[in-house]
């Protein structure tokens, strides 16, 4: 058995209960194992090992007050793993899934994700299985609040800097930013997503989306293909997925599907800007079910993923494992050409094989959606100056940012006529960071 087999079987048996962890490790090791055993630099100093356990994980209660007066509690966690490059950065979830395993995974993403955008960011992830559906404004307020009481004893503007993620858009971050304030008397950019009057970046709530479609642009046209008229199925109808949307209608293509945890909608006339934005009100103003634009469109809603529906392009942009080894056999039937994951992890290991064997262009997260964090990073560095860049400044920025990180992917993904993105995007990311704890010796 090869020894990066041995390495995964030592991490399997210690972690064995965290499954998405491990899958993220998995499809880690696959690419960066085989890189590190045959490299002089890297194979001598148990770095593998180091990068795959969080420097620190933080768990705790936390306690709220529903509108009834009722005693509620949740748990609160914040996985700083690795801190090589710069601050811990990356989002806070809150859903009823969240456990330790899913932040693991999400951070552990985070950190290769973070160094290839070329910014001082190191990785982390937290949140809580605290579930905002259904609660009032002023309920949600009260649990950010006492999240927050317990968090600010952990993060800083230099040390850990969460932004949002599922459940955790503007309306989270200004209360937990109001209440960070309140408790350190310090006005300072310890979180990422505020609202443009007081702090925040143009085009970060656009970020993860229209990131997303310029790194499937670029690949694209490296494969002398056009977006144009290509038909899209998008699944999820959040932040992530709306402005995907957004940016690919501009880009001449035709979206026809958007979902939710409920289910899809199908509308083979395509989503256009109109349509979008009652989407847009929907899902952030009035918190509603996607199956009611099929109801505003007159087109169908079904039950499950969009995976069956004929198209081009699919762009999974909801949650982890949402895409299987059955849809990508059903995607690759239908001549699907293009996968850009969206949301973190969407795609299971065996469906990212399917792909890899049928040399599918296939743009994993850690690559495809690092806009959301590379704005972050640029709002950030807006912070420390004290200034506002105009929107077509930071646009052009994170424009030029997927670029560079596609860029990275070919360098180290390229084998003959194939670019193995995940490969590329792996090893990519491991050298910045493992050069970075290299030199800051054993710590
Ligand atoms: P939102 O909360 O805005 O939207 C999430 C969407 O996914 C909703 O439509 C939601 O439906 C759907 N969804 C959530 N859980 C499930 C599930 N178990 N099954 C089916 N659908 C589900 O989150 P974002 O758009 O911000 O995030 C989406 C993904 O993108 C996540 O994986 C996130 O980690 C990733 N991501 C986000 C970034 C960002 O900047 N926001 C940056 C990089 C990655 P419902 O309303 O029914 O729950």
């Amino acid at each position: 058995m090869s020894s990066s087999k041995n390495f995964l079987i030592k991490v399997q048996n210690k972690h064995s209960h965290e499954s998405e962890f491990l899958q993220a490790v998995e499809e880690f090791l696959d690419s960066v194992a085989p890189f590190v055993l045959v490299s002089d630099k890297y194979k001598s100093r148990n770095l593998l090992e180091k990068i795959v356990e969080p420097e620190r994980v933080i768990i705790f209660r936390v306690p709220w007050l529903d509108d009834n007066g009722d005693e509620k509690i949740n748990i609160g966690y914040r996985v700083q793993f690795n801190s090589a490059i710069g601050p811990y950065k990356g989002g806070l979830r809150f859903h009823p899934s969240v456990n330790l395993s899913i932040l693991k995974f999400l951070g552990f993403e985070q950190i290769f994700k973070n160094a290839l955008t070329g910014l001082p960011m190191g990785g982390g992830k937290g949140g809580s299985d605290f579930d905002p559906k259904g609660k009032s404004d002023n309920e949600v307020m009260r649990f950010c609040q006492s999240f927050m009481l317990e968090l600010s004893k952990h993060i800083g503007s230099n040390t850990d800097v969460p932004a949002g993620d599922i459940g955790v858009g503007a309306r989270e971050i200004g209360y937990m930013f109001g209440q960070y304030k309140r408790i350190k008397n310090n006005f300072t950019g310890v979180l990422t997503g505020k609202s443009f009057n007081w702090g925040g970046s143009l085009i970060r709530p656009e970020a993860t989306g229209y990131g997303l479609v310029y790194f499937l642009n670029e690949m694209l046209s490296f494969h002398d293909i056009s977006m144009k008229n290509k038909k899209i199925a998008i699944s999820g109808s959040g932040n992530v997925a709306q402005f995907a949307c957004q940016k690919a209608i501009e880009l001449g293509a035709k979206v026809v599907s958007l979902s939710d945890s409920s289910g899809y909608i199908y509308d083979p006339l395509g989503i256009d800007d109109a349509k979008l934005k009652y989407v847009i009100d929907l899902k952030t103003i009035r918190r509603g079910r996607i199956s009611e634009y099929a109801d505003q469109f007159n087109c169908e809603f079904f039950e499950g993923t969009p995976w069956g529906l004929d198209c081009d392009i699919a762009l999974p942009c909801a949650t982890q494992n949402e895409l299987n080894e059955h849809d990508a056999k059903k995607l690759i039937q239908n001549n699907c050409i293009a996968i850009a994951e969206g949301a973190n992890m969407p795609c299971t290991n065996e469906a990212i094989s399917i792909f890899n064997s049928n040399k599918i262009l296939f743009a994993p997260g850690k690559a495809s959606n690092a806009g959301g964090v590379a704005v972050s990073g640029l709002e950030m560095s807006q912070n420390s100056l004290r200034m506002n860049w105009s929107k077509e400044e930071v646009d052009t920025k994170l424009s030029n940012i997927m670029k560079n990180i596609h860029r990275l992917c070919v360098e180290h993904g390229k084998s003959n006529d194939y670019v193995d993105y995940v490969k590329g995007a792996n090893i990519a990311g491991f050298i910045k960071v493992a050069d970075a704890m290299i030199d800051q010796g054993a710590v």
